[in-house]
């Protein structure tokens, strides 16, 4: 097999003919043999029917079939594991992706890139809130991550086989892909593309899951917030001993200690801290106990032309 496309698809029961209809089109112009593996997320519409339907008539359809929404990174995980291609290609259902881009991918492949992604030139048609948090976010990535995720990518990209075959072999929960991909290392290239706004529906990614993907981000590649509760916790103690010394100088010279409300001030001050710091030594736990438990990070319910 030459080319496997991966598509994650949730509720996409208003664009999914129609993406078929255009990775088909751009596919058969590769003129080389090629899977669509479908990893339905558990969708409550009529998306798997969709695909199993057209499975029928084409046997390259593969259908993944999880048995519940697992989440858009655990069901690439899933595809990214059945994938067989020599180039495997991530691309979205919604058609922000365009798989007209793919041929492009494919050319900066053949020049001997193991990992090419699609990286966003203009955010058209996005609200001002997303293309505010991402410009934000993926620069706090990079400046906390300590290694690059290139900035401006989603999952839309093309991997080599030696390359998926790294990324199955990461054995950890709360995936991350975008940051895994540029930890793997190996050649990346890049193509530039214009994302499109959805052809039609709804964004499934809603914000919950959008917090979700961005505390992975960070907390998975990076210990620096942790790191930063200590040095808090330091100065904090540097500067309680300097008022301490304050005090007694003042109690010493005959100046009457009192401001009872200055100190309830650095009392709450204090406990917030603590809190804090506490609150974020326990999400890393929360993420040690994910990974001990080594719960699967999806179930595949059905699995249609494999
Ligand atoms: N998706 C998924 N599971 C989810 C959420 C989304 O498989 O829980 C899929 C969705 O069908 C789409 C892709 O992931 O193909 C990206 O989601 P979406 O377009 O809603 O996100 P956005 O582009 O708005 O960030
Ligand atoms: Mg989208």
């Amino acid at each position: 097999m030459k080319y496997s496309v991966v598509i994650p698809c949730y509720n996409e029961q208003e664009v999914i003919e129609l993406f078929i209809e255009r990775i088909r089109a751009v596919m058969d112009g590769l003129k080389d043999t090629y899977e669509l593996i479908f990893v339905d997320d558990g969708s409550r519409d009529a998306t798997l029917a969709l695909l199993r339907k057209q499975a029928r008539d084409d046997k390259r359809i593969k259908i993944l079939a999880l048995s519940r929404n697992f989440g858009h990174q655990a069901a690439v995980t899933a595809g990214l594991k059945y994938a067989i291609g020599d180039a495997v290609i991530v691309i979205d259902s919604d058609l922000q992706d365009p798989p007209e881009v793919i041929p492009e991918m494919v050319a900066e492949w053949n020049k001997g890139y193991k990992i090419v992604f699609g990286r966003r030139r203009k955010r058209r048609k996005e609200g001002l809130f997303k293309r505010v948090t991402a410009f934000v976010y993926y620069r706090l990535v990079k400046k906390l991550a300590g290694i690059e995720i290139p900035k401006d990518t989603g999952d839309f990209r093309l991997l080599d086989h030696s390359a998926v075959l790294a990324l199955n072999a990461m054995p950890e929960h709360n995936r991350y892909l975008r940051g895994m991909n540029a930890w793997i290392g190996m050649r990346q290239g890049e193509v530039v593309f214009d994302r499109d706004p959805r052809a039609a529906g709804k964004t499934k990614y809603t914000l919950k899951k959008m917090c979700k993907l961005a505390g992975d981000g960070i907390l998975g590649f990076s210990n620096k917030p942790l790191t930063a509760v200590l040095a808090t916790g330091a100065i904090m103690n540097v500067l309680s001993v300097l008022c301490a010394i304050a005090a007694l100088i003042c109690h010493l010279s005959g100046v009457a200690v009192t401001g009872l409300v200055w100190l309830s001030t650095l009392g709450l001050w204090l406990t917030s801290i603590l809190v804090t710091s506490v609150g974020l030594i326990g999400v890393y736990i929360g993420r040690i106990y994910d990974e001990v438990k080594d719960r699967p990070d999806y179930i595949v319910a059905d699995r249609v032309n494999f």
